[in-house]
């Protein structure tokens, strides 16, 4: 049957993809709908029809799945962020296991015996909403000229205005409250994305978790540099830093210039206008084992606003605990730690190992990771910054150097070629892989098992409730059978 646009049909859902869009079949012919949960059987409106596939527009639930909750959040919809929070928590993840499941088995060519044996359950989390210790607002002007600040809406680069993000810390909307008003009082201007004027772009907030400590930084559409003048920020006035400095916890408030027609939101440049560079966070090892009990003394980081940072604190003590038990280490290796960010896994690591080596592409990043080094005396542990694929196989050719563990989390188009072949000729006795993105993970598992590794351990940790992210763990061992 040949389906239409605007017709009205009823679906069951049975499956969702790995964006969280319900598949429903009609005599086989599957139709991906948004807003549905596995379970439910739905009105659907044909918005687009393909020839093998179409979508669809839930139009009603006729019957709700047992599996579907009421969201917390009343924009959840527009907003592409929580894809899958109608969804039970339980449900969500016993999606993303599987999503982990499928892609080593589908990309990974791994068997579907071996990582049912291997494959180890899911970490969940308690409290799976409030959890982000990190926050980027879009700031712009609604139909009556007052500042909004928000998310984009779905796939588009309209603003709706929310200052109140369920996957957020709390504090976010006094301090978006405070700048907007701020901005309406003081006829402050919004950045227009289409004419490229106007000033505030972006707010990025940043909250320590542990430390209580609370980052601003306003991204600006001017140039912060004025000859002659100690008072670069002039655009933002006294009165601003002195309302925010009122909030409980504020550590750092900077600005930053990128007057450029980009959607990359950070500048290059970033002036501290208040407080510190930076603020602190502590994380804890954690007992895998005893169902993640806390265990030693933790350690300190500074971060700065361009420097990378997990966004799920309580999740990534789990996290790096998870990658440190898997590395096995004794206190005599060496390790690698690539992609390495400000050394929050490398130091992890460094009180286990003879000495740690960490690589990472931001400089900022280097700099907050030895400075994170010293401020915790920790000595084993040297950076570089560069490429990944471009540093280890420098060092390898010129000063041949050597590991016992190499650990890797890199961000979702996963590690280069170049890096991967790198690794197969250092030989280490495990890698570790820190993935974000399961599909890239499995696609370089696959050449890591081509050259001699076989996969010994797996583990999905949810990072990021309510959205369809997932990230995982996994242990690789060198056996020496390199295949083909
Ligand atoms: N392990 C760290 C960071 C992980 S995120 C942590 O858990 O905090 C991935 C990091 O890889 C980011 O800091 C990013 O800046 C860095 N990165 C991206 N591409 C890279 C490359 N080609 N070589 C080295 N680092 C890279």
């Amino acid at each position: 049957m040949r389906y239409e646009k605007n017709q009205i049909l009823t679906v069951e859902i049975e499956d969702i993809t790995s964006e969280g869009e319900g598949i429903g079949k009609i005599e086989g012919y599957p139709f991906f709908v948004k807003d549905t949960v596995i379970g439910d059987k739905a009105e659907i409106k044909v918005v687009r029809v393909k020839k093998n596939y179409a979508y669809g527009r839930l139009e009603k639930v006729l019957v709700p799945s047992p599996f579907r909750v009421e969201p917390v959040c009343s924009v959840h919809k527009q907003c592409g962020g929580c894809q899958i929070q109608a969804m039970s928590y339980v449900r969500q993840l016993e999606f993303k296991e599987s999503k982990v499941r499928n892609n080593l088995i589908r990309i990974g060519g791994f068997g579907t015996d071996e990582i049912d044996r291997i494959q180890e359950p899911i970490v969940g989390m308690d409290e799976p909403f409030y959890y982000r210790n990190k926050a980027q607002y879009p700031v712009g002007t609604d139909k009556e000229g007052n500042p909004i600040a928000g998310f984009y809406a779905g796939r588009t680069h309209s603003i709706i205005a929310n200052t109140n993000c369920s996957l957020g810390s709390p504090e976010n909307k006094k301090i978006m409250e405070t700048i907007l008003s701020y901005m309406k009082n003081n006829r402050v201007t919004a950045y227009d994305e289409t004419t490229g004027k106007g000033l505030i772009r972006h707010v990025l907030i940043r909250k320590g978790f542990y430390s209580g400590e609370i980052m601003v930084c306003l991204v600006i559409n001017k140039s912060c540099k004025r000859k002659g003048s100690e008072n670069h920020f002039l655009p933002l006035q006294e009165n601003l830093i002195t309302a925010l400095t009122r909030i409980k916890g504020m550590a750092s408030i900077s600005v930053s210039s990128q007057t450029e027609k980009t959607n990359v939101i950070m500048g290059k440049e970033i002036y501290t206008i208040w407080g510190q560079d930076f603020i602190h966070d502590k994380i804890f090892v954690r007992n895998v084992e005893e169902g993640f009990t806390l265990q030693g003394d933790g350690i300190t980081f500074a971060i700065s606003p361009r420097s990378f940072y997990q966004v799920n604190p309580v999740q990534t003590e789990k996290l790096y605990s998870l990658a440190l038990s898997y590395a096995g280490l004794s206190g005599k290796e060496t390790v690698w730690d690539l992609y390495c960010g400000i050394g929050t896994i490398s130091l992890f690591l460094a009180g286990c190992a003879r000495q740690v080596y960490g690589v990472e592409v931001v400089p900022e990043a280097i700099e907050d990771a030895k400075e994170n080094a010293r401020q915790n005396g920790i000595r084993n542990a040297a950076f570089y910054v560069g490429k990944a694929e471009e540093v280890l196989p420098e060092k390898y050719e010129k000063e041949k150097i050597y590991a016992d563990v190499i650990v890797v989390d890199p961000p979702r188009k996963g590690c280069d070629k170049e890096c991967l072949e790198t690794m197969l000729k250092m030989k280490p006795e495990r890698i570790v892989y820190v993935s974000c993105d399961s599909a890239t993970l499995a696609r370089d598992l696959k050449v890591l098992c081509g050259g001699g590794y076989e996969l010994r351990r797996v583990r999905a940790v949810d990072m990021f409730p309510m959205t369809v992210h997932v990230e995982s763990v996994i242990l690789m061992q060198y056996c020496g059978k390199e295949k083909n």
